[in-house]
Protein backbone atom coordinates (compact mmCIF):
# COMPACT_ATOMS: atom_id res chain seq x y z
CA UNK A 1 0.00 0.00 0.00
CA UNK A 2 1.39 3.16 -0.81
CA UNK A 3 0.57 5.73 1.96
CA UNK A 4 2.44 2.78 4.38
CA UNK A 5 5.49 2.79 2.34
CA UNK A 6 5.87 5.91 2.59
CA UNK A 7 6.53 5.77 6.26
CA UNK A 8 7.92 2.92 6.15
CA UNK A 9 10.61 4.47 3.95
CA UNK A 10 10.81 6.95 6.89
CA UNK A 11 11.26 4.12 8.92
CA UNK A 12 8.76 5.94 11.06
CA UNK A 13 4.85 3.32 10.64
CA UNK A 14 6.95 -0.04 12.53
CA UNK A 15 5.88 1.61 15.46
CA UNK A 16 2.28 2.68 15.02
CA UNK A 17 -0.73 0.62 14.91
CA UNK A 18 -1.84 -1.63 12.10
CA UNK A 19 -5.11 -0.65 10.39
CA UNK A 20 -8.00 -1.34 12.25
CA UNK A 21 -11.36 0.54 12.06
CA UNK A 22 -11.61 4.00 13.53
CA UNK A 23 -14.04 4.63 16.30
CA UNK A 24 -17.10 5.43 15.00
CA UNK A 25 -17.55 8.41 16.88
CA UNK A 26 -14.51 10.17 15.58
CA UNK A 27 -15.56 12.46 12.88
CA UNK A 28 -12.25 15.04 13.37
CA UNK A 29 -8.99 14.13 13.97
CA UNK A 30 -7.99 14.90 17.44
CA UNK A 31 -6.08 18.29 17.39
CA UNK A 32 -9.14 20.08 15.70
CA UNK A 33 -11.54 18.96 18.79
CA UNK A 34 -10.56 22.19 21.08
CA UNK A 35 -10.66 24.42 18.71
CA UNK A 36 -14.36 23.68 17.63
CA UNK A 37 -14.96 23.37 21.04
CA UNK A 38 -14.01 26.68 22.31
CA UNK A 39 -14.31 28.57 19.25
CA UNK A 40 -17.53 29.92 17.96
CA UNK A 41 -16.55 29.13 14.27
CA UNK A 42 -18.92 26.74 12.75
CA UNK A 43 -17.71 23.93 11.02
CA UNK A 44 -17.64 24.27 7.29
CA UNK A 45 -21.32 23.08 6.14
CA UNK A 46 -20.41 23.53 2.71
CA UNK A 47 -17.66 20.87 2.91
CA UNK A 48 -18.68 17.70 4.78
CA UNK A 49 -16.16 15.29 5.60
CA UNK A 50 -17.77 12.16 4.23
CA UNK A 51 -19.92 12.59 0.83
CA UNK A 52 -23.20 11.72 1.06
CA UNK A 53 -23.24 9.17 -2.03
CA UNK A 54 -19.89 7.62 0.39
CA UNK A 55 -21.34 8.27 3.91
CA UNK A 56 -24.15 5.13 3.39
CA UNK A 57 -21.20 2.59 1.78
CA UNK A 58 -20.11 -0.05 3.69
CA UNK A 59 -16.62 -0.91 5.14
CA UNK A 60 -13.86 1.78 4.69
CA UNK A 61 -10.85 0.93 2.77
CA UNK A 62 -7.49 0.06 4.06
CA UNK A 63 -5.90 2.37 2.84
CA UNK A 64 -8.50 4.87 4.81
CA UNK A 65 -7.99 3.54 7.90
CA UNK A 66 -4.35 3.35 7.65
CA UNK A 67 -4.85 7.61 6.62
CA UNK A 68 -7.20 7.84 9.71
CA UNK A 69 -4.77 6.05 12.12
CA UNK A 70 -1.61 7.39 11.64
CA UNK A 71 -2.38 10.70 9.39
CA UNK A 72 -3.25 14.18 10.60
CA UNK A 73 -6.34 13.91 7.62
CA UNK A 74 -7.14 17.61 8.05
CA UNK A 75 -11.14 18.90 7.92
CA UNK A 76 -12.09 18.89 4.26
CA UNK A 77 -9.99 15.61 3.14
CA UNK A 78 -11.93 12.53 2.93
CA UNK A 79 -9.41 10.04 3.95
CA UNK A 80 -10.61 7.51 1.59
CA UNK A 81 -9.16 10.21 -0.94
CA UNK A 82 -5.76 10.48 0.63
CA UNK A 83 -2.56 9.93 -2.00
CA UNK A 84 0.79 9.88 -1.57
CA UNK A 85 1.17 13.22 -2.93
CA UNK A 86 -0.94 14.71 -0.37
CA UNK A 87 1.48 14.00 2.61
CA UNK A 88 4.19 16.70 3.33
CA UNK A 89 6.98 15.17 3.44
CA UNK A 90 9.29 14.15 6.59
CA UNK A 91 5.21 14.25 8.35
CA UNK A 92 2.47 12.37 8.85
CA UNK A 93 0.27 15.51 7.50
CA UNK A 94 -1.96 15.76 4.95
CA UNK A 95 -2.66 18.75 3.08
CA UNK A 96 -5.51 19.67 2.36
CA UNK A 97 -8.09 22.28 1.13
CA UNK A 98 -7.37 25.25 3.66
CA UNK A 99 -3.67 25.19 2.95
CA UNK A 100 -2.94 28.48 0.96
CA UNK A 101 -0.51 31.74 2.15
CA UNK A 102 1.65 30.27 4.31
CA UNK A 103 4.89 32.44 3.62
CA UNK A 104 5.99 35.20 6.26
CA UNK A 105 6.33 38.65 4.84
CA UNK A 106 6.70 40.94 8.13
CA UNK A 107 6.62 40.23 11.51
CA UNK A 108 6.50 42.25 14.65
CA UNK A 109 6.92 42.04 18.20
CA UNK A 110 4.04 42.82 19.96
CA UNK A 111 4.13 42.56 23.95
CA UNK A 112 5.35 40.22 26.60
CA UNK A 113 2.80 38.96 29.00
CA UNK A 114 2.83 37.75 32.49
CA UNK A 115 -0.23 36.40 32.83
CA UNK A 116 -2.71 34.83 30.28
CA UNK A 117 -5.02 37.54 30.83
CA UNK A 118 -2.53 40.18 29.92
CA UNK A 119 -2.26 38.66 26.66
CA UNK A 120 -3.45 40.73 23.72
CA UNK A 121 -6.93 40.83 23.07
CA UNK A 122 -7.97 40.87 19.47
CA UNK A 123 -9.35 37.93 18.10
CA UNK A 124 -6.23 37.04 15.80
CA UNK A 125 -5.44 33.12 15.97
CA UNK A 126 -1.85 31.77 17.23
CA UNK A 127 0.39 28.93 17.45
CA UNK A 128 2.08 29.10 20.84
CA UNK A 129 5.76 27.25 20.78
CA UNK A 130 6.97 25.85 23.13
CA UNK A 131 10.17 23.52 24.07
CA UNK A 132 12.43 21.98 26.36
CA UNK A 133 15.38 24.75 26.76
CA UNK A 134 17.65 24.36 24.64
CA UNK A 135 15.52 22.48 22.22
CA UNK A 136 16.25 24.76 19.81
CA UNK A 137 13.03 27.06 19.98
CA UNK A 138 14.64 30.59 18.92
CA UNK A 139 16.58 28.88 16.03
CA UNK A 140 12.98 27.66 14.73
CA UNK A 141 11.55 30.69 15.45
CA UNK A 142 14.05 32.48 13.36
CA UNK A 143 14.00 30.23 10.96
CA UNK A 144 10.39 30.46 10.35
CA UNK A 145 10.64 34.07 10.18
CA UNK A 146 13.75 34.21 8.36
CA UNK A 147 15.18 37.01 10.56
CA UNK A 148 17.69 36.90 13.10
CA UNK A 149 16.76 38.60 15.70
CA UNK A 150 13.08 38.14 16.19
CA UNK A 151 13.13 35.61 19.12
CA UNK A 152 15.91 37.09 20.81
CA UNK A 153 13.19 39.09 22.37
CA UNK A 154 12.42 36.39 24.53
CA UNK A 155 16.04 35.57 25.61
CA UNK A 156 17.32 39.24 26.76
CA UNK A 157 16.62 38.98 30.87
CA UNK A 158 13.65 39.50 32.50
CA UNK A 159 11.79 38.10 29.21
CA UNK A 160 12.43 34.48 29.24
CA UNK A 161 9.55 33.84 31.97
CA UNK A 162 7.39 35.41 29.64
CA UNK A 163 4.56 34.84 27.01
CA UNK A 164 6.21 37.25 23.99
CA UNK A 165 3.41 37.76 21.35
CA UNK A 166 4.65 38.20 17.42
CA UNK A 167 2.10 40.01 15.01
CA UNK A 168 2.52 38.23 11.33
CA UNK A 169 1.46 39.46 8.12
CA UNK A 170 -0.80 41.77 10.51
CA UNK A 171 -2.99 38.82 10.57
CA UNK A 172 -2.24 35.75 13.35
CA UNK A 173 0.74 35.87 16.49
CA UNK A 174 3.44 33.43 17.05
CA UNK A 175 3.80 33.17 20.17
CA UNK A 176 6.90 32.14 22.15
CA UNK A 177 6.27 30.64 25.64
CA UNK A 178 9.09 30.22 28.43
CA UNK A 179 10.95 27.27 27.62
CA UNK A 180 10.41 24.47 30.50
CA UNK A 181 13.40 22.59 32.40
CA UNK A 182 14.91 26.04 32.32
CA UNK A 183 18.15 24.50 32.59
CA UNK A 184 19.53 27.84 32.30
CA UNK A 185 17.28 30.14 34.36
CA UNK A 186 18.76 31.14 37.84
CA UNK A 187 16.67 29.94 40.80
CA UNK A 188 15.29 33.51 41.23
CA UNK A 189 13.63 33.63 37.35
CA UNK A 190 12.04 30.32 37.11
CA UNK A 191 8.35 30.43 37.21
CA UNK A 192 5.59 27.69 38.44
CA UNK A 193 5.13 26.62 35.01
CA UNK A 194 2.54 24.44 35.80
CA UNK A 195 0.18 27.44 37.22
CA UNK A 196 1.18 29.39 35.08
CA UNK A 197 1.71 28.63 31.27
CA UNK A 198 -1.12 25.91 32.09
CA UNK A 199 -2.98 28.45 33.16
CA UNK A 200 -2.52 30.27 29.41
CA UNK A 201 -3.28 26.89 27.59
CA UNK A 202 -6.45 26.10 29.33
CA UNK A 203 -7.90 29.56 28.54
CA UNK A 204 -7.10 31.20 25.23
CA UNK A 205 -9.61 30.79 23.20
CA UNK A 206 -7.37 32.01 19.90
CA UNK A 207 -5.23 29.20 20.62
CA UNK A 208 -5.17 27.23 16.98
CA UNK A 209 -2.16 25.13 17.99
CA UNK A 210 0.71 24.38 20.39
CA UNK A 211 3.55 23.98 18.42
CA UNK A 212 5.59 21.42 20.80
CA UNK A 213 9.27 21.32 19.87
CA UNK A 214 10.62 17.97 20.77
CA UNK A 215 14.69 17.72 19.91
CA UNK A 216 15.14 14.36 17.83
CA UNK A 217 18.60 14.12 18.35
CA UNK A 218 18.66 12.34 22.02
CA UNK A 219 16.36 9.99 23.14
CA UNK A 220 12.74 10.95 24.36
CA UNK A 221 12.60 13.27 28.03
CA UNK A 222 10.79 12.87 30.61
CA UNK A 223 10.15 16.05 30.97
CA UNK A 224 8.67 16.23 27.40
CA UNK A 225 7.05 13.18 27.53
CA UNK A 226 4.99 14.46 30.77
CA UNK A 227 4.45 18.12 29.15
CA UNK A 228 2.92 16.49 26.02
CA UNK A 229 0.89 13.92 27.77
CA UNK A 230 -0.69 16.69 29.67
CA UNK A 231 -1.36 18.58 26.70
CA UNK A 232 -3.06 15.42 25.14
CA UNK A 233 -4.84 14.56 28.54
CA UNK A 234 -6.62 18.63 28.37
CA UNK A 235 -7.14 18.14 24.71
CA UNK A 236 -5.05 20.82 23.75
CA UNK A 237 -4.70 20.88 20.01
CA UNK A 238 -0.64 20.23 19.46
CA UNK A 239 1.63 19.41 16.72
CA UNK A 240 5.00 17.50 17.54
CA UNK A 241 8.10 19.57 15.99
CA UNK A 242 11.07 17.68 16.16
CA UNK A 243 14.35 20.01 16.16
CA UNK A 244 17.54 18.98 14.92
CA UNK A 245 16.81 16.32 12.45
CA UNK A 246 19.88 17.11 10.76
CA UNK A 247 22.12 15.55 13.51
CA UNK A 248 22.54 12.02 12.26
CA UNK A 249 24.62 9.86 14.60
CA UNK A 250 25.50 6.77 12.81
CA UNK A 251 27.81 5.72 14.95
CA UNK A 252 26.94 6.17 18.81
CA UNK A 253 23.26 6.97 20.17
CA UNK A 254 20.07 6.71 17.79
CA UNK A 255 19.05 7.97 14.95
CA UNK A 256 16.58 11.28 15.06
CA UNK A 257 14.19 8.86 13.39
CA UNK A 258 14.86 6.42 15.72
CA UNK A 259 14.23 8.88 18.45
CA UNK A 260 11.26 10.31 16.75
CA UNK A 261 9.63 6.55 17.18
CA UNK A 262 10.57 5.79 20.35
CA UNK A 263 8.96 8.91 21.24
CA UNK A 264 6.01 8.43 19.36
CA UNK A 265 5.34 5.18 21.10
CA UNK A 266 6.02 6.01 24.59
CA UNK A 267 2.80 9.01 24.00
CA UNK A 268 0.24 6.90 21.43
CA UNK A 269 -1.42 5.90 24.44
CA UNK A 270 -2.80 9.98 25.74
CA UNK A 271 -4.12 10.35 21.48
CA UNK A 272 -7.28 8.61 20.15
CA UNK A 273 -5.59 9.04 16.60
CA UNK A 274 -2.09 10.69 16.29
CA UNK A 275 -1.37 14.11 16.27
CA UNK A 276 0.21 15.87 13.37
CA UNK A 277 3.99 15.69 13.83
CA UNK A 278 6.94 17.41 11.35
CA UNK A 279 10.57 16.79 11.35
CA UNK A 280 12.48 19.89 10.91
CA UNK A 281 15.81 21.40 10.90
CA UNK A 282 17.14 25.07 11.20
CA UNK A 283 20.26 24.58 10.01
CA UNK A 284 19.36 22.30 6.86
CA UNK A 285 16.03 24.43 6.85
CA UNK A 286 14.44 20.71 6.84
CA UNK A 287 10.38 21.16 7.31
CA UNK A 288 10.52 25.25 7.40
CA UNK A 289 8.03 25.45 4.08
CA UNK A 290 5.73 22.23 5.05
CA UNK A 291 5.35 23.53 8.86
CA UNK A 292 4.37 26.98 7.46
CA UNK A 293 1.56 25.59 5.19
CA UNK A 294 0.55 22.95 8.16
CA UNK A 295 0.26 26.20 9.85
CA UNK A 296 -1.92 28.20 7.42
CA UNK A 297 -3.91 25.23 6.65
CA UNK A 298 -4.83 24.80 10.47
CA UNK A 299 -5.13 28.87 10.53
CA UNK A 300 -7.28 28.91 7.60
CA UNK A 301 -9.78 26.43 8.93
CA UNK A 302 -10.14 28.15 12.45
CA UNK A 303 -10.68 31.73 10.78
CA UNK A 304 -13.30 31.15 8.49
P1 LIG B 1 16.27 27.44 22.75
O1 LIG B 1 16.92 27.52 24.08
O2 LIG B 1 15.20 26.40 22.72
O3 LIG B 1 15.79 28.75 22.21
O4 LIG B 1 17.37 26.86 21.73
P2 LIG B 1 18.33 27.61 20.70
O5 LIG B 1 17.58 27.96 19.46
O6 LIG B 1 19.06 28.71 21.37
O7 LIG B 1 19.31 26.41 20.29
C1 LIG B 1 20.05 25.71 21.29
C2 LIG B 1 21.27 25.09 20.64
O8 LIG B 1 20.89 24.13 19.66
C3 LIG B 1 22.13 26.11 19.90
O9 LIG B 1 23.49 25.74 20.09
C4 LIG B 1 21.73 25.95 18.46
O10 LIG B 1 22.76 26.30 17.56
C5 LIG B 1 21.41 24.45 18.38
N1 LIG B 1 20.39 24.15 17.38
C6 LIG B 1 19.15 24.72 17.29
N2 LIG B 1 18.48 24.20 16.25
C7 LIG B 1 19.29 23.29 15.66
C8 LIG B 1 19.13 22.42 14.52
O11 LIG B 1 18.12 22.37 13.83
N3 LIG B 1 20.20 21.59 14.24
C9 LIG B 1 21.34 21.61 14.98
N4 LIG B 1 22.31 20.75 14.61
N5 LIG B 1 21.51 22.41 16.05
C10 LIG B 1 20.51 23.26 16.38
Amino acid sequence: MLLRNRLLSLNLASSLPSPSPPPKSVSFIFSFNKTIAHSTHKLPESKPQVPASRATKQPMSETAQFAKKVLFVPPGVDPEEVTDEMILPGSNIVLGPYAGHSQIKEVEFVKSSGRAKDCPKDDRPEFAILGRSNVGKSSLINALVRRKEVALTSKKPGKTQLINHFLVNKSWYIVDLPGYGFAKASDTARTDWSSFTKGYFLNRETLVAVLLLVDASVPPQKIDLDCANWLGRNNIPMTFVFTKCDKMKASKGKRPDENIRDFQELIKENYRQHPPWIMTSSVTGLGRDELLLHMSQLRNYWDQ
